[in-house]
């Protein structure tokens, strides 16, 4: 049987109208719009479509944007400073340096800088640290839309087998920890993992986050595991040009998998949704309010 296919793109609109509707009442009940400054040094084209598409997508969700392009020459402590105004600046909820940053600014100093509460990235280690116990964290916005997902496709997630195929900070290791708090057994496999495609036919859940195109094979997959692949690989057609393919080879596997998110249209469009949520969030937090229902993990 065909596995169902998870519509991130649907997903992520339903998201965006449930932040739209917490902004709505923080507005009228308590005078209060959230705030996210977005902050981009340098020049890289595909870092500036994504602060435009985000800066674009946190209006459209009725809250207050700030975009600070900076020169690339900007010094670190130039950038530093920034961060320390928008620390203080009661009106932002949320602060997200676009990464990567040049050469001569130290990104960890830079994350390290922002306020753990406005840290709408979970980049910054108090962040990581309250994940990590199964505290209140701001969670990074891949994962957390990966969660997300899954919890809407299966409900419970208690007692199943997930791998999580990848270990960066960014995507993996918070993937897996959110998994964990879900009371999944959880197996992080990676690049030094022994017989990998042993390891993935275990689960249940496989999330792969790893960059490699069309890694992952039917042959992998437990018939009716569901698959979420965070994979973004850029790959030649055939008939010249380039498409975008995920790290699972989405034909073969969309043959045995129960349900399967497709690239692109998956986990990406989940992305932008989970940081207007996370600001949602951070906004809550900062009044004293219960955490916005449906928009955390
Ligand atoms: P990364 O390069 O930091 O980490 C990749 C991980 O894959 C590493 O931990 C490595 O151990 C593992 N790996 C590499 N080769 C492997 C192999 N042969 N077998 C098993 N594991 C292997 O990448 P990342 O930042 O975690 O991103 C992973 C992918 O997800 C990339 O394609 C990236 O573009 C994409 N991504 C997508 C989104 C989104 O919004 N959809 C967000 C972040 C990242």
């Amino acid at each position: 049987m065909a596995a169902t296919v998870i519509d991130g793109k649907a997903f992520a609109a339903k998201v965006r109208e449930r932040v739209k509707a917490h902004v709505t009442r923080l507005v009228e009940e308590h005078g209060v719009m959230p705030g996210l400054a977005v902050v981009l040094v340098g020049e890289n084209p595909a870092s500036e479509v994504y602060v435009r598409s985000k800066g674009k997508a946190t209006r459209e969700a009725g809250m207050k944007s700030v975009e600070h392009k900076l020169d690339a020459a900007t010094s670190e402590a130039d950038l530093l400073a920034l961060i320390g105004e928008l620390n203080r600046d009661e009106t932002i909820h949320g602060i997200l340096v676009q990464l990567p940053v040049p050469d001569h600014i130290d990104a960890d100093k830079v994350l390290a800088a922002i306020d753990p509460a406005k840290d709408v990235d979970g980049f910054h280690i108090s962040n990581v640290g309250l994940l990590g116990t199964g505290q209140k964290a701001m969670v990074p916005c891949t994962p957390l839309g990966c969660l997300m997902m899954l919890r809407e496709e299966l409900g419970s997630l208690s007692g199943m087998e997930a791998v999580v195929i990848g270990r960066s900070n960014i995507v993996g290791k918070p993937m897996a920890q959110l998994l964990l708090k879900d009371s999944c057994t959880v197996t992080i496999a990676h690049s030094r993992t022994r017989d990998l495609p042993g390891v993935v036919r275990r689960a249940d859940i496989v999330v792969a986050a790893v960059g490699r195109p069309n890694m992952v094979t039917s042959e992998w997959i437990k018939p009716g595991a569901t698959v979420i692949d965070v994979g973004i690989n850029r790959i030649e057609k055939p008939e010249g040009g380039t498409r975008l393919v995920g790290d699972v080879d989405y034909e073969d596997v969309a043959k045995v998998a129960g349900a399967i998110t497709p690239v692109p249209g998956g986990v990406g469009p989940m992305t932008i949704a989970c940081l207007l949520a996370n600001t949602v969030t951070a906004c809550c937090r900062k009044l004293g309010l219960a955490e916005p229902e449906g928009l955390t993990a």
